[in-house]
């Protein structure tokens, strides 16, 4: 399939990007890596008139510490978070997450600020922003403003980001030294997408759960934030009879659709399976 004839621009800075897609309006799109976005086009699924490239814009790339925080550039590529030492270290989630997402191919020019803007409840990434309680970066129009990730996802592709918008950067507290994490994907074979997913990250004291955080992907429109799933578990040893009533309230806030990955049924109970190994071996690696 060939994509529809476009014009292309790349400026060099987010203000000329931002006055661009101002200007272009509806007729203009912003291209990261492309691989979401090129392929949709290739379906005619999209039919931007121009593209808004943002590879060169070098403030958009890299990985820093702020704080308590770290600060990811928006062009940074999903490759690069695996080779980032410094989440390694301290966001080790994100390494693993990474290393899940599609093949190398795709790994080396996909970037981490279009796996979370493009609202395909299939990306990977924003159940984990979500659990990690990440905050985006937008430039637009009105200048920069921040958006928690728990309340960017309104809808299939449907996000906070409004026309013209640059997703700049994605934010994130580091977790308490000694937390473990876990994301585990079922997935039909290499490459694909979840069938279904879950991300945890959690703290213990004294062998329970001090804290929780638990975010599922590709289970319904939009990721999910499974906050009284946590509270369930917090204070327990995850002992099988808690683990079960916090699966079953996990379960419960899905509504997947029913496709070629399985039916709506099995595709929740398998974002059940899947959160009961990521939470076990979320605890195994915590210290406390
Ligand atoms: C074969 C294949 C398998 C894949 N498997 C997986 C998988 O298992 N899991 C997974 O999560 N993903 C998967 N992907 C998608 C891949 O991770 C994409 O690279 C990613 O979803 C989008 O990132 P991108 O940089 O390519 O964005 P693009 O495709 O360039 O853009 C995607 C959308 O986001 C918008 N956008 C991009 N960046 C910004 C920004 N900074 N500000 C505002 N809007 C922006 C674009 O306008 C577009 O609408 C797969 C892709 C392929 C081709």
């Amino acid at each position: 399939m060939i994509p529809g004839s476009f014009s292309y621009h790349r400026p060099s800075s987010v203000a000329e990007a931002v006055g661009l897609l101002a200007k272009l309006g509806d007729d203009g799109r912003a291209i990261a890596g492309g691989h979401s976005l090129i392929p949709m086009m290739k379906l005619r699924l999209a039919e931007p008139a121009h593209l808004v490239d943002l590879a060169g814009i070098a403030d958009l790339k890299g990985i820093r510490s702020d704080g308590n925080d770290i600060i990811i550039g928006a062009m940074t590529t999903q490759h690069d978070l695996i080779g980032s030492d410094l989440l390694g270290t301290k966001i080790p989630i994100l390494r693993e997450t990474s290393l899940q997402i599609a093949d190398p191919q795709v790994r080396y020019v996909g970037t981490l600020g279009g796996n979370v803007a493009n609202g395909d409840p299939g990306n990977d990434m924003p159940a984990v922003m979500l659990c990690l309680n990440a905050t985006y970066h937008v430039t637009g129009k009105g200048g920069e403003r921040r958006i928690a990730a728990r309340e960017f996802y309104q809808g299939a592709y449907f996000t906070a980001l409004e026309a013209g918008d640059v997703l700049t950067a994605v934010r994130i507290p580091v977790p308490p030294a000694g937390h473990g994490s876990a994301y585990e994907k079922l997935k039909r074979k290499i490459g694909d997408y979840a069938t279904a997913a879950a991300a945890v990250v959690l703290t213990t004291s004294g062998g329970k759960v001090a804290s929780c955080s638990i975010g599922l992907t590709n289970v319904a429109e939009t990721p999910l934030w499974a906050q009284e799933a946590a509270k369930i578990l917090v204070g327990s040893t995850l002992d099988a009879a808690t683990v079960k009533k916090a699966v079953a309230a996990a379960e419960t806030i899905t509504a997947p659709a029913s496709d070629a990955r399985g039916p709506a049924h099995y595709r929740t109970k398998m974002a059940g399976v899947m959160l009961t190994r990521a939470l076990a071996r979320a605890k195994a690696k915590a210290r406390g």
